[in-house]
């Protein structure tokens, strides 16, 4: 028996016993007469004592017990004299009577310590050292708990849990396929799924009435931070249902979630806010409604005053910061920095102080006047002690800057706490988007999603103007996860294709089994995709999503523990029957 014990479950109530304990050495100590060893496993750390007076050959024994050794040890229960009220186990300690080492280690190139010396680059080279870290163990817990929840929920709502295929054919959703060559049909190509998307819809098809699934799911996009090539979805689909009763469902699973994840119930209901709204009050599909300061238009109460940044501009927009009318010039200089950033892309910045006394100074005071600034103050709802912040340009890509700016402000001013959750539908979606570069139309969700009904009139007129059926789940400016109600019959899903461009054959080939399912009385049906990593880490407060996978790839979309990607023999490119180009190496 390797133990009696884990290193986590002893207190001062199994006094006296005598317990077996294996684990790692995570510390030891010599304090004169007397050695401490700190005990690890995955349940928590124990305190070993040695005394050299009453066992001088144990204790000479610990002493010579290195970092990360695995070890065996047996002994008594006894009370601590002085006691770490922070430890589940700080009251006792083991006197210990004998110690098998059941395994050497070499010292570990960090130290495997809640504030560790190792870089990120280190630690994920030796991540399997890593995950011995408290803080990420409880992370890589937590999402345990979070997939059991959710298990639990959508199996008491009656949903069926799935798997579809990994090795599948392309489905266009936005991004780049992986794609995975064929030995036995040399040329030919597999696809990694972006998204279950086309399979759980012909589960619909095939009556399964309410499926999900837990599932990988493959991008080969240009990494932007925080993103992971392979990532986790809750993919979930349900027929003969309304946008609403898929709100509601997956409210529930919000609800559920939240309470027996972090003991957090919401007394209303998720507000809903349709995508125009978000853009133009927040510049953003993902508002973080933590807090207010939401952008007003002020376009025409400052044109034609012979200001030419506002006269020459599209739109100009505003935020008004809660209690920022003292900020310095260094202050105010240091937010037009903000705005200038490449990655914003303002040209500048003009602000108005709403002072205490009520009168309103400005940077643009030679062009308006007093009277004048404070409609401008009364269009944005500043009060007196707040700062306006006022930017112009093209309507977009202000709105866009000032949704940046107001974020920022949010974070400056400490509105963006952690441990306040605030969920939001964003709802109606626009069904495609114009890229001007390729002189197309695109799906804004995927191709597969349901115009509005009342919009199809629409579709070949005036593809912008149509909306779809689409939403998204967000909590705190971030977007956790989408979907939409889709297409289900042959008609409309043609019509769609062809509105982004794609000929009868192509989309016949590409699509033709999902076309060929909608003539077999394919239900109305409609779901949603959540991002579970990224929901795991909202729910551990953080927005590092790489700490809440086991072994997540870096930056670069490697994994530098394994080496990959990497080459691989002659003889396998060989039986794939592909070359590599000398110049691709
Ligand atoms: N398949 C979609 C996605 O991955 C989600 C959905 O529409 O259900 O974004």
């Amino acid at each position: 028996m390797y133990r009696t014990h884990t290193c986590g479950e002893l207190s001062i109530s199994n006094k006296g016993e005598n317990v077996t304990l294996s684990g790692w050495v995570q510390r030891s100590r010599d304090l004169g007469g007397m050695t401490f060893v700190d005990l690890r496993d995955r349940y928590g750390i124990t305190q070993l004592v040695f005394n050299m007076e009453t066992d001088a050959a144990l204790c000479l024994q610990a002493r010579k017990l290195g970092r990360e050794f695995v070890i065996q040890v047996s002994g008594t229960v006894a009370e601590r004299s002085s006691k770490n009220m922070k430890l589940p186990t700080g009251e006792i300690e083991i006197i210990t009577e004998s110690i098998t080492v059941l395994n050497t280690s070499d010292i570990p190139p960090f130290t495997i310590e809640d504030n560790t010396d190792g870089g990120d680059e280190l630690r994920m080279k030796y991540r399997y050292l890593d995950l011995r870290r408290q803080g990420v163990r409880s992370n890589i817990i937590l999402r345990h708990k979070m997939a059991q929840e959710v298990r639990r929920y959508l199996d008491g709502q009656g949903f069926i849990e799935v798997e579809t295929p990994v090795l599948i054919k392309s489905t266009p959703e936005g991004a780049r396929d992986f794609v995975v060559p064929s030995r036995l049909h040399n040329g030919d190509f597999y696809a990694l799924p972006q998204s279950p998307q086309t399979f759980k819809q012909l589960l619909m098809v095939a009556g399964f009435d309410k499926y999900f699934q837990i599932v990988k799911c493959f991008r080969d996009e240009d990494l932007r931070a925080d993103r992971q090539p392979e990532f986790t979805q809750i993919d979930c689909e349900m027929s003969f249902i309304h946008q609403d009763d898929i709100l509601k469902m997956f409210e529930g699973l919000a609800r559920h979630l939240f309470r027996e994840i972090k003991g957090l119930e919401f007394e209303k209901e998720f507000p809903r806010m349709a995508y125009e709204e978000a853009m133009s009050r927040y510049g953003t599909d993902k508002p973080d409604i933590r807090f207010g300061m939401s952008i007003s238009e002020i376009t025409a109460a400052v044109r034609g005053k012979g200001f030419p940044p506002f006269d020459d501009a599209e739109y100009v927009g505003a935020i008004a910061a809660t209690g920022c009318a003292g900020y310095t010039r260094k202050q105010l200089d240091g937010l037009t920095e903000f705005v200038r950033r490449p990655q914003i892309g303002a040209k500048g910045l003009v602000w108005a102080r709403f002072e205490a006394d009520g009168t309103v100074k400005s940077s643009a005071d030679k062009y308006y006047g007093h009277d004048e600034l404070l409609k401008v103050a009364g269009l944005t709802g500043a009060v007196a002690g707040d700062l306006i912040l006022m930017m112009a340009g093209e309507r977009e890509k202000t709105l866009t800057a000032l949704g940046e700016l107001r974020l920022e402000m949010g974070r400056m001013l400490g509105l963006r706490n952690a441990s306040v959750y605030a969920p939001l539908w964003v709802v109606d979606f626009p069904l495609l988007e114009w890229d001007a570069d390729t002189g197309r139309w695109y799906a804004k969700h995927h191709p597969f999603t349901a115009p509005k009904p009342e919009d199809i009139q629409y579709m070949e007129t005036d593809p912008g103007r149509v909306h779809a059926n689409a939403y998204d789940l967000v909590i705190n400016g971030t977007e956790i996860g989408g979907g939409s109600i889709r297409i289900h019959d042959r008609e409309t899903q043609s019509l769609m294709f062809r509105t982004l461009g794609f000929t009868e054959e192509e989309a016949q080939k590409q699509f033709g089994f999902l076309l060929n399912a909608f003539r077999y009385g394919a239900p109305p049906h409609g779901g949603i995709a959540f991002g579970f990593d990224r929901w795991t880490a909202i729910m551990g407060g953080s927005d590092t999503i790489r700490d809440f996978i086991a072994f997540p790839k870096n930056n670069q979309a490697r994994d530098v523990m394994i080496d990959t990607p990497a080459s691989i023999k002659q003889e396998q490119l060989d039986e794939l029957g592909i070359v590599i180009r000398k110049e691709n190496k």
